[in-house]
């Protein structure tokens, strides 16, 4: 196959230090001239460049007489490799010294290190996938979460960067329809039907709202769904996020006010990040440093998806005294945008359980101390994911996609405003072919240099 860059690259593939095995990647026209060199199989006679690929051989990695390391070889043929190059995987032990010294004779054979990101970049301009799909595999490699892998492992498969191209093809289908009229201009003759282009300009104007919409939530669960924790200072916010964390690391004082900076801390429950933020008590202060603490809070409360509003058990607690706590913190219970939890804690100093409310606002009893009632907290929580529904969705999370479907979708709303008012059709077809880049750049159906080298 043509592949476009062709000297031959390495670099370690596993991470940096030492481990029970490290593997070593070798990519290029070369890869199997330069083993050659430094491996010698013990199979007597092997030639690196004869076999099959997808196999694997035992040999010794040998500096002039000196033994370096026994190591697997693995053989990867053109176009069958992650770059579409020929590639070797050399499996050596983890020392840090055997893989210097590989390294080393590698780029002394005429191998040279590889650049951050230039494997993908390779298997990019080798055909192997397309933009969205090497930057899945980034994500994949960083997801710390269930929920990160899920995402990031559909958009390796390809099924959202399919979506985009049969949305584009779909596009470019009128645009040629318009171009071609546009050469017949003198002629005043229309192949393009205006009312169905009107329509599929719609149709896929939503799907990319949808897109864009789904990128809120695509982050959220990427990074960790941020959680506040409120309330009034003793109330036992820290106990609480311990509980939660199971450690020690929010302050725990009888001193109000003592949890002056926010703390934040990201836990797993069940395959999906949160990121718990325990904030400084929410009340009046003339405490300089406290104020900030308070103002720091109420920054938080915003951008919170989750908020865990704590209050203090008390025997006949109405629903009236939680929802004037509640408008005390300025926090809006029937919000669309944040959902609140309110945690009755301390639930082991009352005497009878005496507790009555209705549905109207979400509250679960506790005690953090106690560590009772944690487990509710957390089904509440999973509960909230289960809403995003990501299995099915096509979610976004990457700032690259979002700022193209956002130009992609100005460009789509031009052609409409266009057609609404006469605007002649050589000025339409100029939004016509910025909205098709913009679709085009994210796949890299469309690509400059510039792109790839903010990608790789
Ligand atoms: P914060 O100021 O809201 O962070 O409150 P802290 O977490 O520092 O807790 C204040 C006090 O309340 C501490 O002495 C905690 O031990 C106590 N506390 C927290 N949760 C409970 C609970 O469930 N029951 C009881 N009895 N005390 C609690």
């Amino acid at each position: 196959m043509n592949t476009i860059k062709q000297d031959t690259i390495c670099a370690l593939a596993t991470a940096p230090g030492s481990g029970a095995i490290a593997v070593i990647r070798l990519s290029g026209s070369d890869a199997f001239a330069i083993t050659e060199t430094i491996f010698f199989p013990a199979s007597k006679g092997l030639k690196i460049a004869q076999p099959e690929g997808h196999t694997a051989h035992f040999g010794l990695i040998k500096q002039r007489e000196e033994v370096i390391d026994e190591v697997l070889v693995t053989i990867f043929r053109n176009p069958k490799s992650y770059t579409g190059e020929d590639s070797v995987e050399i499996s050596c032990h983890g020392s840090i010294y055997i893989q210097q010294k590989i390294i080393e004779l590698l780029l002394e054979k005429g191998a040279r290190m590889a650049e951050p990101g230039e494997f993908s970049q390779r298997a990019f301009l080798n055909g192997k996938f397309d933009l969205t799909q090497a930057e899945a595999v980034a994500d994949l490699i960083a997801s710390e979460s269930k929920t990160a892998h899920q995402i990031a492992m559909r958009q390796l498969r390809g099924t959202y960067s399919n979506r985009i191209k049969d949305l584009r093809t779909e596009l470019l289908n009128f645009a040629s329809l318009i171009e071609l009229e546009l050469d017949f201009a003198e002629e005043d003759v229309e192949f393009a039907d205006r009312s169905k282009f009107v329509d599929l300009v719609n149709s896929i104007s939503k799907e990319i709202e949808k897109l864009i919409h789904s990128f809120k939530v695509g982050n959220v669960l990427k990074d960790g769904i941020p959680v506040a924790i409120v309330g009034k200072p003793n109330v036992g916010k820290s106990t609480l996020l311990n509980a939660l964390l199971q450690e020690e690391k929010a302050i725990v004082s009888d001193i109000p006010g003592t949890t002056r900076d926010v703390i934040e801390d990201r836990i797993n429950i069940q395959g999906t990040l949160f990121r718990f933020i325990d904030t400084a008590g929410i009340r009046q202060s003339d405490d300089t440093i406290e104020k900030i603490g308070i103002e720091r809070t109420y920054t938080q409360l915003e951008q919170a998806s989750i908020i865990l509003f704590l209050i203090e058990a008390e025997a006949n607690l109405s629903l009236q005294k939680i929802k004037n706590q509640l408008s005390e913190a300025k926090i809006n219970f029937e919000s669309d945008e944040q959902k609140v939890i309110v945690l009755i804690n301390k639930i082991d100093q009352l005497k009878a359980d005496n507790i009555a409310l209705n549905k109207q606002i979400e509250t679960i009893s506790i005690s953090a101390k106690n560590k009772i009632g944690i487990q509710e907290i957390e089904a509440s929580l999973m509960n909230y994911v289960q809403e995003f529904n990501i299995q099915s969705s096509s979610i976004v999370t990457n700032s690259r996609h979002i700022e193209a479907f956002n130009k992609s979708f100005a460009a789509l709303q031009q052609i409409l405003f266009g057609f609404e008012n006469g605007i002649p059709t050589d000025l339409i077809s100029i939004d016509v072919r910025d909205a098709l880049y913009h679709l085009g750049s994210i796949t890299g159906e469309i690509t400059t240099d510039e792109l790839l080298g903010n990608i790789f």
